[in-house]
């Protein structure tokens, strides 16, 4: 259908005279005059579709059933606002019932002049900033402020915390006013002000700079003809990511050519102002098919104005003419009357509410538009989509549904072939072991899989499986975590941030500060800060250790105590009269009285308690006892005391270490400490707020030459070089590995914070969800532990010292307990020569009395005493009997009667005394 100027046709015009001459009293003229003025440069769609809203209204003889529209257009070069302002009092002359607007400010205003003067109501569609309305203008388009308003809510509930705003004109800044507060309200948010150059199409030394600047979010605000610009150029400097979102601030996002970016997962929002399914749009569509694209769309925004502006001008006069009446009359620029019924126009336009394209059409009071609802589009492969709706009141709502979002999740994920960046680390990633020799140019020809394995290898495979991507693995030049230094990150989180990485896949802590740079999913492990240290070599072992658990002082002291109490016992043994008994108890009164407590049996006595063996030595009177049960007090308290620590003792020899913990290390200046120079560990020291980590920090960043190392492995050569002169910060999983592999390594204390793993991905990338998921699903399926099992326990020699820990813990050897076996042996040698003193001395004697030489005699009882035929008995030999010197008869006859029984010779005497009262022991003579 073409569409021309023609409107109302020669027909419809005959067929409304003959109407209205039937009809006596006609509300509206049967012919509607109506102005529109376009610019010639940018208005040829807007006139079409000005066109199109006329023919729909005088077709639809449902509205204005009495009138026709008839519209009068003059056409103006964009910059002479001087000819359109000529052209509209040309199009008025006649009289006309509205005049639809310009969208060249300058024309607009003047136009707005004249409307005000004539009262002539004036439909403007273009965006105006002004708070100030002429009092006969109405605008269909949004008001700037209220755009402002969607686009603050929106970078309020997608979160984001810093962005940088490309503005064209310093116009548009008024529209983002909203956002550029934002910082006020929120002081989180920051805010970046860039404006596109002037005078040339080349953007891309403004957005290299934003490249640097790493930010990623972005709102653009340009004219319709420069975004397909200004994104390819973004393009071109890879700042259209997955990484990279952008709000487009033109109302017509839905209409950009994103084709040449349907593989690029970046994120472009925009709101649309038309609404898209509703019955306006559908019979409009049914019409008029769309063909253009861009700017010549049919629903692009100021076309969609101007087809709403007509419709709404017509529902207006449509309302008017059911109560009442309006005449057109003709109007001069030159003398200004005002139009009768302008004002009567006016208010029904106000109260208008109309279903157009650009959704329900309201006014406030001033001549605003009110109650309309945008819709947020989101990019989605080579089109936009319908992802939520935005009103004034209920700011953004998200329309879309979980399984939509996972949809598109998976639609993305399968596109795409995720970087993953990682590096050499035991066991996280490792080079494989070859059976066979592989030269260098053969390894590097080797994909990443071939040449490498590791635990964050598998964990990455598994995920991948789980949250089915495709992936890619690349090796950090550096090698380098990342760290916050100079205002700058470095290695993986750099990666991650300038989008070279999609993932980093290592032992990756997560921190505070790098939470903020990255986002991480999930940890996969947890671990903490730990000391790696070389064990002491074990000391020379000691026979004499079993004296280790008392000191000297002490061993002193207890044999001074033992002599002491001993030779006290045996005085007061000899003082106290209840010590001295009758030798013979059968003998009333006897010649003597026996003390049984002799130095000799004090020591015995003594010694039996102190050994816990006790003796047949026992006092009697208050005064020895009271010294004999001070003493087996004193010797239980010892015994126990020193059984205790026994044990203790020569096992804790074997872990004995100059250091224990981190308090000990900060302690002395001996054993030098340090960490990795890059990681969280180091971080973790110097962010410390703990006085003791403090001091370690302090003497780390002073001493000379550095005790940082370059990376763990470095770490734990160096710990094994200096054998125990240098301990190292490490985290507790990679301890554990490497102390399952080298026995002489142990971890000294527990550990000095805890933290996890986790994969890191650049900062809101949109897979963080996914992988956290992922990484949670292995967690509860146990794949995680089977990992950890694998590469900690089997892989690569682990569990080697893990028997070698155990046996060591569990026996004593001989060296640490030889000396026990020493004394034994020294003091059956003691014995022996005491015997052999003993044995000569009493021979000596007997062969004195007999004599005959001292050899014969020890032969002969030598003989008898190695004759095992000879018995357990054996005859007494009788000094009395022998002729022998006097002095020593006597002598031994009296020991003889003292200390034994009397049997025989003796009953008789003891009988001639007669008595045998109150005899304690058994008499062998009472039958005598
Ligand atoms: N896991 C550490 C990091 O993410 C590296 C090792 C360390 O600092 O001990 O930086």
């Amino acid at each position: 259908m073409t569409v021309n100027q023609k409107f109302p046709s020669f027909l419809q015009i005959a067929f409304l005279i003959l109407l209205s001459s039937k009809l006596t009293s006609s509300a509206l003229p049967p012919v509607i005059k109506i102005a529109a003025l376009f610019d010639e440069t940018h208005g040829k769609s807007q006139e079409l579709a000005f066109h199109r809203a006329v023919k729909m209204v005088n077709d639809d003889r449902t509205i204005l059933t009495r009138s026709l529209v008839s519209p009068d257009i003059g056409n103006y070069p964009w910059d002479d606002s001087f000819k359109a302002s000529k052209k509209l009092c040309e199009l008025i002359m006649p009289g006309v019932a509205a005049i639809f607007g310009p969208t060249s400010p300058t024309a607009s205003n003047h136009v707005q002049s004249v409307s005000d003067a004539l009262h002539l109501p004036f439909l403007e569609t273009r965006w105006d900033y002004d708070f100030q309305r002429s009092p006969f203008s109405i605008n269909v388009h949004p008001h700037p402020s209220m755009l402002g308003k969607a686009y603050a809510d929106f970078v309020h509930i997608v979160d984001w915390k810093s962005f940088v705003i490309l503005y064209e004109s310093e116009e548009g800044l008024v529209r983002l006013q909203e956002l550029i507060k934002l910082p006020k309200t929120f002081s989180d948010i920051r805010v970046t002000l860039r404006q596109l150059p002037h005078g040339t199409t080349d953007y891309r030394p403004l957005l290299k700079e934003i490249k640097k600047s790493e930010e990623t979010k972005i709102v653009l605000d340009c004219s319709f003809d420069n975004l397909e610009r200004i994104l390819s150029q973004a393009n071109e400097l890879h700042l259209l990511t997955d990484y990279h979102s952008y709000l487009v601030t033109s109302l017509d996002v839905d209409k950009i050519n994103l084709s040449p970016y349907t593989n690029q997962n970046v994120n472009i929002s925009g709101f649309s102002l038309t609404a898209s399914g509703t019955r306006a749009i559908e019979s409009y569509l049914k019409e008029f098919p769309n063909t253009g694209r861009g700017k010549e769309h049919m629903l692009f925004s100021e076309n969609a104005l101007v087809y709403d502006a007509v419709w709404t001008f017509a529902k207006a006069l449509n309302d008017l003419d059911s109560l009442q009446s309006i005449q057109l009359e003709p109007l001069s620029c030159e003398q200004p009357g005002p139009w009768a019924d302008g004002e009567k126009v006016l208010s029904y336009l106000k109260e208008v509410d109309h279903l157009g394209l650009t959704g329900e059409i309201k006014f406030d009071a001033d001549g605003y538009r009110t109650d309309f609802q945008l819709e947020l589009m989101e990019k989605m492969r080579s089109r936009t989509k319908k992802t939520g709706i935005w009103t004034a009141q209920g700011g953004v709502n998200y329309t879309l549904t979980a399984t939509e979002i996972e949809g598109q999740m998976v639609e993305k994920l399968q596109n795409k072939t995720l970087k993953i960046t990682t590096a050499l680390t035991e066991p996280f990633v490792i080079e494989r072991i070859f059976d066979y020799p592989v030269s260098p140019e053969a390894k590097e020809r080797m994909s990443f899989e071939e040449r490498f394995e590791g635990f964050c290898v598998d964990l990455i495979k598994e995920l991948s499986k789980e949250v089915k991507f495709k992936y890619k693995f690349q090796l950090e030049p550096s090698g380098s975590y990342g760290s916050f230094k100079n205002g700058k990150w470095t290695g993986m989180i750099a990666e991650l941030r300038s989008q070279q990485a999609d993932m980093a896949a290592i032992d990756m802590s997560i921190t505070s500060i790098r939470q903020r740079a990255v986002d991480f999913t999930m940890p996969f492990m947890n671990t903490g800060v730990g000391i790696l240290y070389k064990k002491k070599k074990p000391p020379a072992p000691n026979l004499f250790s079993f004296l280790s658990p008392l000191s000297l002082d002490v061993w002193i002291y207890m044999t001074t105590a033992y002599l002491g109490v001993s030779i006290l016992m045996f005085l007061l043994a000899r003082l106290t009269p209840y010590e001295w008994e009758n030798p013979h108890p059968c003998v009333d009164e006897p010649d003597e009285l026996e003390n049984v407590l002799t130095l000799h049996n004090c020591f015995w006595h003594n010694w039996g308690s102190l050994m816990q063996q006790g003796s047949d030595i026992a006092p009697k009177a208050i005064s020895t006892r009271m010294v004999a049960g001070m003493w087996w007090f004193f010797t239980l308290i010892m015994i126990s005391s020193y059984t205790a620590n026994l044990a203790a003792f020569l096992t804790a020899a074997k872990m004995d270490s100059p250091i224990n913990s981190a308090e000990d290390l900060a302690k002395q200046t001996k054993i030098k400490y340090g960490t990795y120079c890059c990681g969280s560990t180091n971080a973790f020291f110097q962010g410390s707020t703990i006085p003791t980590y403090q001091k370690i920090n302090a003497y780390m960043e002073s001493t000379k030459p550095s005790v940082y190392t370059t990376g763990n492995s470095q770490g734990l050569d160096r710990v094994l070089k200096e054998d125990g002169m240098y301990a190292f910060f490490m985290e507790a999983a990679a301890i554990e590995y490497h102390v399952e592999r080298k026995c002489d390594l142990k971890q000294l204390g527990g550990l000095l914070d805890s933290k996890g793993y986790g994969i890191a991905l650049p900062k809101d990338s949109p897979y963080t969800a996914a992988m956290s998921a992922g990484v949670l699903r292995l967690q509860e399926s146990g794949k995680l532990q089977e990992l950890k099992i694998k590469w900690w326990k089997n892989e690569r020699g682990g569990g080697s010292c893990s028997g070698d820990a155990a046996g060591n813990s569990a026996q004593l050897d001989l060296a640490s307990l030889g000396g026990v076996f020493i004394v034994l042996i020294g003091g059956m040698v003691v014995s022996i020569i005491i015997a052999i003193f003993e044995f000569t001395w009493k021979q000596r004697k007997l062969a004195v009395d007999e004599n005959e030489s001292v050899w014969a005699e020890m032969w002969e009882e030598l003989k008898f005493a190695v004759n095992f035929r000879a018995g357990d008995t054996k005859p007494i030999k009788r000094e009395s009997s022998r002729a022998a010197s006097k002095s020593l008869l006597s002598k031994s006859k009296a020991e003889s009667l003292n200390k034994y029984g009397v049997i025989g010779d003796e009953a008789k005497s003891i009988k001639s005394r007669g008595s045998r009262k109150d005899s304690n022991y058994a008499c062998f003579n009472d039958n005598y």
